[in-house]
């Protein structure tokens, strides 16, 4: 069909200056749309801006959980710790020119479609008109604290995982830990040898791979400086790894699964030697059902004499520390809430206003309604990366996010060729797209009946329930007969 409108150059606002914001500019800029990155903090980096714990660190191993056009010979170690990854983020802004897009300290509250456009609109009231909204905002940005009588009696020092407080001094200091997440037990083993005593609230047992953190000498660094090749295929080794095992395991490779199981309980059966704290570590549902833990570190560290697990629940917070369940008190100098976070409300509080004023938070209001992720019917030209129902679990969303572009480019060269001037999925493509992955949820070890924060709020998992090859195959190119475009 010939072409009725003008052709014109678009232009986006991108949301978010973390791995995928920075990502989106570099790839928008290949496909020559103009762009700005709307950033609420003064830095780029996302997540490794805001994590800033101890033992913070990717348990993806940094030469696979890097940009794929980007390697890095200088990783430090196989699983580099967040500074290093932070600073890796902001040098490829540099590197691509990025970090001159972005707009730091500009939060946008709100986005409203009209006449094939969007309005944005900043919380220190700046406006711009665009064509497109790619909210690149991430998913485990809104910290939980947790529901526990007398949080605010303590008169300790206090805080969550994500708003660690430099200034509080833990050597020789009673430090206790809520939660047994990723980062709970990337924090115990960074702070044991510092901290007086460290006392790790338990509610829920967590299965724990072994995966040995290795440094790189000097002489691989200048090999990888020296063989950049070497690095595209250790980066490639990874993904074949992770795809053939764990990423198969958890929806349901019963063979993967069994050999992920031995793992665990070989590693728990070896690596904790006190039957009794053996059991109290024994998770009682299946390997994978929360997020696979892996590290070397975590059991020896917690068998330290000044370590204590404590599993009898809490009753509540005191002045002077936590009451446990059978009555004792934990006293405590510092507690620190690893207590994760809301994986679920992506972009918002972010007001989006689609199509006839349609709210986002009443299209969302019963559960996440996306069209491969990335897009949702009645907000035309809207796009998401790693939005719901992304790949996520133990996988690198680097690569996703590199995949979910890809589509995106290819998704918005009819509007470049001026064939249409928006573009929204069709109510009936997603609906079908969800019911396909609902359909397949059962299969998934999320959905075996432990909690987790994959679980939405209907109790289902937000979670990709296929293979990693199918979500590839899925975004190697649109089908647009999925989407309507408007004219
Ligand atoms: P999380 O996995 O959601 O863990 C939160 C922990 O807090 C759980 O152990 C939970 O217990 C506990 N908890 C929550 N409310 C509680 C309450 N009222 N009383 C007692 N315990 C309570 O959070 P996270 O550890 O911050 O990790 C979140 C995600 O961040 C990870 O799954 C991962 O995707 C990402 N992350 C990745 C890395 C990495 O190396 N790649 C590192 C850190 C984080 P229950 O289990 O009983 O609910």
């Amino acid at each position: 069909m010939a072409s009725t409108l003008a052709k014109r150059p678009l232009r986006a606002a991108i949301i978010g200056a973390g791995m995928s914001g920075i990502l989106a500019g570099i790839k928008l800029r290949e496909a020559g749309i103009a762009f700005t990155i709307y950033e609420k903090a003064a830095r780029a980096g996302g997540t490794w801006r805001e994590n800033r714990y101890p033992g913070i660190a990717c348990d993806v191993p940094s030469h696979h959980y890097c940009y794929s056009f980007a390697p890095n010979p200088e990783w430090s170690q196989r699983f580099s710790p967040g500074p290093e990854i932070l600073a890796y983020f902001e040098q490829v802004a540099v590197t691509h020119e990025i970090d001159s897009r972005i707009r730091f300290n500009e939060e946008v509250v709100s986005a409203v479609y009209g006449g094939g456009e969007w309005r944005i609109k900043t919380a220190r009231g700046h406006e711009e008109t665009v064509d497109i909204v790619l909210c690149a905002t991430g998913f485990l940005h809104h910290p939980v604290l947790p529901n526990i009588p007398g949080r605010d009696k303590f008169t300790g020092d206090a805080f969550h995982s994500a708003r660690w407080d430099e200034s509080v001094m833990l050597a020789g200091r009673r430090v206790g830990i809520i939660g047994t997440g990723s980062t709970a037990m990337q924090i115990v083993p960074a702070i044991v040898d510092t901290a007086a005593k460290v006392t790790m609230f338990q509610r829920t047992a967590q299965w724990v791979l072994p995966l040995p953190n290795v440094a790189y000498t000097e002489e691989e660094k200048a090999q990888f400086r020296a063989e950049p090749d070497s690095m595209t295929k250790l980066y490639a080794t990874w993904l074949e790894r992770f795809q053939n095992t764990i990423s198969r395991a958890v929806v349901g490779d019963a063979l993967e699964m069994s050999r992920l199981e031995a793992g665990c309980r070989e590693n728990l059966e070896h690596n904790v030697h006190d039957p009794v704290l053996r059991a109290k570590l024994t998770p009682d549902y299946k390997v994978g059902c929360k997020r696979l833990i892996m590290s070397d570190i975590f059991y020896p560290a917690i068998q330290r004499p000044n370590a204590e697990l404590v599993t009898s629940g809490i009753e509540r917070i005191e002045p002077h520390g936590v009451r446990d369940r059978e009555g004792n008190l934990h006293e405590l100098d510092v507690l620190v809430y690893a207590t994760g976070f809301n994986g679920h409300a992506f972009m918002r509080p972010m007001q989006v206003l689609g199509v006839e004023g349609k709210r986002l938070d009443d299209t969302w209001a019963q559960s996440n309604l996306t069209h491969r992720s990335m897009s949702v019917p009645g907000f035309p030209n809207f796009f998401m990366l790693v939005g719901p129902y992304s790949p996520i679990g133990n996988f690198s969303v680097i690569l996703i996010s590199e995949l979910q572009l890809n589509y995106l480019q290819q998704l918005l060269a009819p509007l470049q060729r001026g064939d249409c001037r928006a573009i929204a999925p069709t109510f009936e493509a997603t609906n079908a797209f969800l019911s396909e992955l609902r359909g397949a949820m059962g299969n998934t070890v999320w959905a075996t009946g432990c909690k987790s924060w994959y679980l939405d709020k209907t109790g289902s998992p937000e979670m990709w329930p296929f293979t990693f090859e199918r979500f590839r195959d899925d975004m190697s190119r649109p089908r647009f007969e999925e989407y309507d475009l408007i004219h």
